[in-house]
């Protein structure tokens, strides 16, 4: 079976370590970023030297003409097997007090709006065979108090979409996962004002270290490969024990 795959929030961390893994076991990749066009182009002329086929798209997934574009692009590549939902922002970290109401919008446009967008337009264009991976969080069960706790809240938001999608996928044969990421060594930190925020909760990770966004990229792979073909409806932690 022929492997095309889109991976939203591709053009760095957690979505960039997925398309290089996924490449490597044949996948042809379109890959959607929001404006980091180079980041982006850098990802694809590595996917495209492993001998796979790879675009890159620039699709914000809060709008969806930009989503269906993505797909429509992808197409070209062949028939859809594979969706990483990924595209993902946190906000400025802090007590829920002072949380402003346009950063609150945002995560939840992105975080939830986008993926239901883009699961939508996988589940119109896949069939028998295919997987849908959702990136939740493990802040989903633990609630980042002090931190993000709206975050959290649309992250266990991405759980119970992964569920029902899940149920109401299965009898066409399309499985539906999520994997939660603990702390990972990504940009995500400096966009959310604490670059150092990995480094920092080492101590409170019962591995003692952050994860590295290829550990999660290998749970994403292992999902959408036939290795799985008896998992749905799961949420797999990657998060060194937490
Ligand atoms: P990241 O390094 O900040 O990368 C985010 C990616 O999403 C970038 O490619 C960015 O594109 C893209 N993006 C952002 N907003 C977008 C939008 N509106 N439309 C399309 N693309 C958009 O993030 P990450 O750490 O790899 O996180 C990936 C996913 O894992 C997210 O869902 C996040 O919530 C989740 N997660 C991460 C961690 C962690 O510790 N890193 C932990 C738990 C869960 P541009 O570069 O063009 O802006």
């Amino acid at each position: 079976m022929t492997n095309v795959t889109i991976i939203t929030g591709g053009s760095r961390g957690i979505g960039a370590a997925t398309a290089r893994r996924l490449a490597h076991t044949g996948h042809h990749i379109a890959l959607g970023y929001r404006r980091n066009h180079t980041a982006a182009d850098t990802v694809v002329a590595d996917l495209r030297a492993t001998g796979v086929r790879a675009i890159a798209v620039p699709a914000d997934t809060r709008d969806p003409d930009q989503v269906t574009a993505l797909f429509d692009a992808a197409a070209d590549l062949g028939t859809l097997t594979g969706l990483v939902n990924n595209a993902g922002i946190t906000s400025p970290i802090g007590p829920f007090t002072d949380l402003d109401p346009d950063d609150l919008r945002r995560v939840v446009d992105v975080n939830l709006i986008g993926y239901v967008l883009c699961a939508q337009q996988a589940a119109r264009r896949m069939g028998d065979g295919a997987a849908i991976v959702n990136l939740s969080s493990v802040a989903a069960t633990l609630g980042s108090p002090g931190e993000y706790v709206h975050y959290a809240a649309v992250k266990a938001a991405t759980d119970t979409l992964t569920i029902g999608l899940a149920k109401e996928l299965a009898p066409r044969g399309i499985r539906v996962n999520a994997v939660a990421p603990g702390i990972i060594r990504t940009e995500i930190h400096a966009l959310s004002g604490q670059p150092d925020r990995p480094e920092r909760a080492a101590s409170r990770i019962p591995l003692g270290r952050p994860g590295e966004p290829d550990e999660v990229a290998a749970a994403i792979a292992w999902l959408l490969s036939p290795d799985a073909s008896y998992t749905t409806g799961t949420i797999l932690r990657v998060g060194g024990g937490l």
